[in-house]
């Protein structure tokens, strides 16, 4: 389980923090990559900051860099990202468009990509990570119908035609298992699961699935680590990388905090953000005291700051159940 901390090796590692500006940073978000840093930093590794920003009309007018000034309020920091630069620039998706295509380009060379015009709204949500339930299963209606991205253009109506992930064929060939750092063993049949899966919304508007691994890649990213909403949307995204010949980084989702409920840490459920928090003069060490409470790292009540838990980090502590906060002074575990 505690396969991260035990990797040695020469490559450095590199974990990253990836917020979708599209609400405010809230104690889920903030949890999430508390676990994220720390475990690169607990290794001496490296932190990249990515602002993913595809997720229109979703996205936020200054959510990002509220993100930011959140994030670094927290105590976090980076060594690559959109405001401090690095090898691997631009760090935010909406700039990094023609990477994605190039990605495209090749699958589609290679015979592992083909147009489709099935519905917009269908096709719109490849935009964003798929959180909750949100997977539709494609039925794949459109894989040998047309010859040409322009043959498709003419059968769309005016819209412009997206492109889906071919599914290699063969019994086997669509089922991806994984040792997650945290999950452990997860084995799905991406056929079963969602079929033949969209890589962009139109010849430019790259999707989460292609967008994520093509920066990973170019970014040299070791691990990622998010919440485990996303570890059904994970072996969509190995085939990707097989198929552009890219390395699988090592995954570890962690439960999510939720409300009480069991739902993902939402507005419904009261103001969790970390702006309000500090507006109200909350110090960052009693957030951060409470999130790594949640992960067994200190007791309850006590204050942190991030730093100071490099050396306390394990993933061993962090309990299976997904956590709800009453306040910045208690949690609890969901009981299913
Ligand atoms: N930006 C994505 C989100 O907020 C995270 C995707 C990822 O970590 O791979 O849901």
């Amino acid at each position: 389980m505690d396969s991260l901390e035990n990797s040695s090796g020469d490559e450095r590692a590199t974990g990253r923090l990836a917020p979708s500006p599209t609400g405010a940073l809230h104690l889920g978000n903030a949890r999430t990559f508390m676990v994220a840093w720390l475990s690169a930093r607990s290794r001496g590794g490296k932190v990249i900051l990515r602002m993913e920003d595809l997720d229109h009309p979703k996205v936020k007018p200054f959510a990002a860099e509220q993100a930011l000034d959140d994030l670094r309020w927290l105590g976090f920091d980076w060594d690559e990202g959109p405001d401090v630069g690095g090898p691997s620039a631009p760090y935010v998706q909406s700039q990094r468009r023609a990477i994605y295509r190039r990605h495209l380009e090749k699958l589609v060379a290679a015979g592992k990509a083909y147009p489709c015009v099935c519905t917009r709204a269908e096709v719109e949500r490849c935009q964003s990570a798929p959180h909750e339930g949100e997977t539709l299963r494609y039925d794949g209606r459109c894989r040998d119908r047309f010859a040409s991205y322009d043959e498709a253009i003419d059968a769309a109506n005016g819209r412009a035609p997206a492109w889906r992930f071919r599914l290699p064929d063969g019994p086997d060939a669509t089922v991806v298992s994984l040792d997650d750092a945290f999950a452990g063993h997860f084995e799905q049949d991406v056929a079963a699961h969602s079929g033949d899966f969209p890589l962009a919304r139109d010849a430019d508007g790259a999707g989460y699935a292609l967008a994520v691994v093509a920066d990973d890649a170019a970014m040299g990213v070791t691990e990622v680590v998010r919440g485990d909403d996303l570890l059904p949307a994970t072996p969509a995204q190995t085939l990707v990388q097989r198929a552009l010949g890219l390395p699988t980084p090592r995954y570890c989702h962690v439960p999510l905090v939720v409300g009480p409920d069991g739902r993902r840490l939402a507005k419904r459920h009261g103001d969790t953000r970390i702006a309000t928090f500090r507006a109200e003069g909350v110090p960052p060490e009693k957030i951060i005291g409470i999130l790594a409470a949640s992960c067994g790292w200190c007791e309850a009540g006590q204050m942190a700051a991030l730093g100071d838990l490099v050396g306390r980090f394990t993933l061993a502590t962090i309990p299976r159940s997904p956590v709800v906060f009453s306040s910045l002074d208690s949690f609890s575990l969901l009981t299913r």
